[in-house]
C-alpha cells in the first residue's frame, strides 16, 4: 500500500507524522519511507538512515548546432516553457526553464538539436534499521522538482507499506508525489490558514481521485472550523495530536513522536488500521 503524507501548507507537522508512522509500523510490515520533499528533505534527521547508494538525476536539455540550423523557429513554437528562442541569427536556449520534454529536438526539421544531460539533483537511499529509506535532493537554485521526485518514486517497493512524504502546497511537485497513492493523509492545524490550505489540498486529492483523511496537529489551540469543514465534506479526522510542549521539545531535538513518547506508536498503528479499512472498502466499492 502507498500512503502519502501531504499538507496544504508548510510547518503543519507533516514530517512528524510521516516519520512516526514509518517507525511505528516497522515491526508490523515491510516499511519504506520516501522523502519527496526534495527542496527540503528532512525525514533523515529523524530516522537517521545509513545512506549507501547515491544517484545523480538530470534532465535532457537541447543543444543547437548552429551550422545546421536554418532559424526556422519551429523549436521555439513548440516549446511550452519558452526555453528556446530564435532571435535574428541566434538560437538561444534557457536550460533552467527546460522541462526536458524533447519536443524541440523531435520536431526540428533539420535535426540540428541534440540533447545533453543537465544535473538537477540526487537520489540517496539506505536503511534506518529495517526501514528502507530514499530521499531526493534538488540542487540549490533549481526549480524543476518533478524529475527528482519521479526518480525517488521509481524506487517504490510495492510489497509492503510505502510512505511518501510529499512537499507542502498543492502545486506540480505535490501532484507528482501523491499520484498513484492508495491514500493521502492531510496534516493540518486548527487555524484559519490551516483550514484554507486544507481546502486546497482536499480539492487536489478529489481531482486526482485519491481518498484522503486528516491528521489534526497542534489541536487545542485555534478554532473548531477545521473539524466542522471535515464533517461537512465527509472527510474523516483520523488522528489528533495535541499542542504540547513536550512534543515540540522532542521535535526540536530531532526525535520523532513515536520514539520520544513510545505510547504514541499504538496511536500510529491505529491510524494505519483505519487507513487500511478505508482503502479496503474503496477497493470493494470503487464508486464510493
Ligand atoms: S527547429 Fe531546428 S532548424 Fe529550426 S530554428 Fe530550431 S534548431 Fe533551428
Ligand atoms: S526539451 Fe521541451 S522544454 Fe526543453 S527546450 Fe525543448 S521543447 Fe522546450
Amino acid at each position: 500500500m502507498i500512503i502519502s503524507v501531504a499538507s496544504g501548507k508548510g510547518g503543519t507537522g507533516k514530517t512528524l507524522i510521516a516519520t512516526s508512522l514509518a517507525l511505528s509500523l516497522r515491526n508490523k510490515a515491510q516499511v519504506q519511507l520516501l522523502d519527496c520533499d526534495v527542496e527540503e528533505p528532512n525525514d533523515h534527521i529523524f530516522i537517521r538512515p545509513v545512506i549507501d547508494r547515491t544517484e545523480a538525476v538530470g534532465i535532457p536539455v537541447p543543444v543547437v548546432d548552429e551550422a545546421i540550423c536554418t532559424r526556422c523557429g519551429r523549436c521555439a513554437e513548440v516549446c511550452a516553457f519558452n526555453a528556446i528562442a530564435v532571435a535574428g541569427e541566434y538560437v538561444l536556449t534557457f536550460p533552467e526553464l527546460c522541462h526536458g520534454c524533447g519536443a524541440c529536438s523531435y520536431l526540428c526539421p533539420e535535426k540540428a538539436i541534440t540533447e545533453e544531460n543537465r544535473e538537477t539533483g540526487v537520489i540517496e537511499s539506505g536503511k534506518a534499521d529495517s526501514i528502507d529509506f530514499t530521499q531526493g535532493r534538488l540542487t540549490v537554485g533549481e526549480a524543476m522538482a518533478p524529475p527528482v521526485i519521479r526518480k525517488v518514486k521509481e524506487r517504490t517497493n510495492n510489497d509492503g507499506v510505502a510512505i511518501i512524504d510529499a512537499p507542502p502546497g498543492t502545486s506540480c511537485p505535490v501532484v507528482e508525489s501523491v499520484k498513484g497513492s492508495d491514500f493521502c493523509l492531510l496534516v493540518t492545524e486548527p487555524t484559519p490558514f490551516g483550514l484554507n490550505d486544507l481546502k486546497l489540498a482536499v480539492a487536489t486529492m478529489k481531482e486526482l481521485g485519491i481518498p484522503c483523511g486528516v491528521v489534526l496537529n497542534r489541536a487545542g489551540n485555534g478554532d473548531k472550523n477545521v473539524i466542522d469543514y471535515c464533517e461537512s465534506e465527509y472527510i474523516p479526522v483520523l488522528m489528533t495530536v495535541p499542542l504540547d510542549m513536550e512534543i515540540a521539545r522532542l521535535y526540536s531535538r530531532g526525535i520523532t513522536l513515536a520514539e520520544g513518547i513510545p505510547a504514541w506508536q499504538k496511536e500510529f498503528i491505529g491510524l494505519f488500521d483505519k487507513i487500511t479499512e478505508i482503502v479496503d472498502e474503496r477497493n470493494r466499492c470503487p464508486e464510493r
